[in-house]
């Protein structure tokens, strides 16, 4: 009998008169790039009608007034139902302090005229390629992944912003990848560099939006250490997979170390939460502009400025 578990994410061996290892090594990235094809022609995925924002954007539900105008965000709030993501020393969930900012977020982003879609909008579980069909069937203009990070020692703080690559920027990035990754399954450690099927994996991380992906990771980084008082830790690379299926400039933010007891006793307060939110409404309102401006759209004025309450 086979001995893999087949889904359209990720394969795991299952112990017993498998593969060698040898062979399992290779059989992972090979069913992972065949999953991340197939994610990439995904666009009759239907996103559940849960994910979708009713509410009409700057051109009613669905249609914008300009193609190419910056208009439609979705927001990824990690993790979710079985999957706790990261936990405080106080027992703070990442799943769910995520999803509370996020969902500030959106009604800061909805009050200035952008329509939000949210991946999820409870306590559940979403698979990759759930999260993947909603930002692609959407024709999002930007993608953002939301999560906190975590780490073996209890000192280190701060935000950090990623946009996807195969290569890590650092050690800790490509921890904070596997971390991440892990709920889809060891999709991360996939990424063996000796591997020549990575670097056709590298091919699926869309080239032509890493600029504009670097460039919201660059606001947001900035925006976030106002509200966060620690060293900026910085803009950084790292193979996070939710972002690799998705056809649009996409990031992935930590918005605080839930394993620093400090961080994690502020990240409880809705103060926190609140700045949080506001300092990402403001980038992507910034990024807003750039696009629109790039794309020669006119400029009016959107209907409200992040701040506004
Ligand atoms: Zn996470």
């Amino acid at each position: 009998m086979a001995q893999t578990s087949w889904r359209i994410g990720f394969v795991e061996p299952v112990d017993g008169p498998g593969p060698p290892s040898r062979r399992v090594r290779i059989a992972r990235p090979v069913l992972f790039l065949l999953s991340l094809v197939v994610l990439a022609a995904a666009s009759s995925f239907a996103s559940p009608a849960w994910a979708r924002d009713e509410s009409p954007g700057r051109g009613g539900p669905g249609k914008a007034v300009d193609p190419d105008r910056f208009d439609v965000v979705v927001l990824d709030a990690g993790h979710g139902g079985h999957d706790d993501g990261a936990t405080g020393p106080s027992g703070l969930h990442e799943k769910d302090l995520v999803l509370d900012v996020t969902k500030r977020l959106a009604r800061r982003l909805r009050r200035s005229g952008i329509r939000v879609i949210l991946t999820r909008s409870s306590d559940e579980f979403l698979s990759l390629e759930q999260r993947t069909a909603v930002a692609n069937d959407a024709r999002a203009d930007l993608f953002l992944s939301i999560h906190a990070n975590a780490s073996p020692s209890r000192k280190p703080r701060g935000v950090e912003t990623y946009f996807a690559s195969l290569d890590a920027t650092d050690d800790a990035a490509r921890a904070t990848a596997e971390r991440e990754n892990d709920a889809f399954g060891h999709a991360g450690r996939s990424f063996d560099p000796a591997d020549p099927l990575t670097a056709i994996l590298g091919d699926l991380i869309e080239t032509e939006h890493l600029l504009e992906s670097s460039e919201f990771a660059k606001l947001a980084q900035a925006e976030l250490s106002e509200v966060v008082r620690a060293r900026p830790r910085g803009v950084k690379q790292a193979p996070f997979v939710v972002l690799m299926g998705v056809r649009m400039p996409s990031s992935l933010v930590e918005i605080g170390f839930l394993t620093n007891p400090d961080e994690e006793k502020k990240l409880r307060r809705k103060r926190r939460r609140d700045a949080l939110a506001k300092a990402l409404a403001e980038a992507v309102l910034t990024f807003a502009e750039r696009y629109d401006r790039r794309r020669g759209v006119s400029l009016s004025a959107r209907s409200g400025s992040a701040s506004t309450r």
